[in-house]
């Protein structure tokens, strides 16, 4: 990208660091010297189709707030793998939408695994499980 402070087209890399979604880097403008940051990520123009037909663009963060609402307190090192999981279950269908059915099997296949109290937390709250004799096995299970 052009430098921020005065638009010179080259810049010198200082630092990078690989995070969890993204690619920080910390660079330098050749000719006005600035320092600045930038940030590279994958992008994906995913829709959802919701239950009732409306459709959104897809937000990460709303199913990891989800997942945590769930979960209670947890720690983010957690959370944000589990949310990455789902999210790569999604891109690994290798559509532009998604129905917010599916990604609600995702995130209660994710939760089962790690807090069975969780998994019918979010069960209850979204109504994921259609089933109500599924439910009803799985609190049984639990008790
Ligand atoms: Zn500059």
């Amino acid at each position: 990208m052009y430098c921020p402070f005065c638009s010179y087209e080259e810049t010198k890399v200082l630092e990078s660091r690989l995070l969890e979604t993204s690619m920080r880097r910390r660079r330098e403008c050749l000719k006005c010297k600035n320092r600045f940051t930038t940030y590279e990520q994958a992008y994906f123009q995913l829709r959802v189709i919701k239950k009732d037909g409306r459709e959104e663009t897809f937000d990460l963060q709303k199913v990891t707030r989800s997942m945590e609402k769930a979960l209670g307190k947890v720690d983010s090192e957690v959370l944000i793998p589990l949310s990455q999981k789902v999210y790569q279950k999604i891109l690994n269908k290798k559509k532009n939408h998604v129905k917010s059915t599916l990604i609600g099997k995702f995130v209660l296949n994710e939760l089962k695994k790690v807090d069975k109290i969780a998994y019918l937390r979010f069960a209850s709250i979204h109504k994921a499980i259609d089933d109500p004799k599924v439910l009803e096995k799985e609190i049984n299970r639990l008790t």
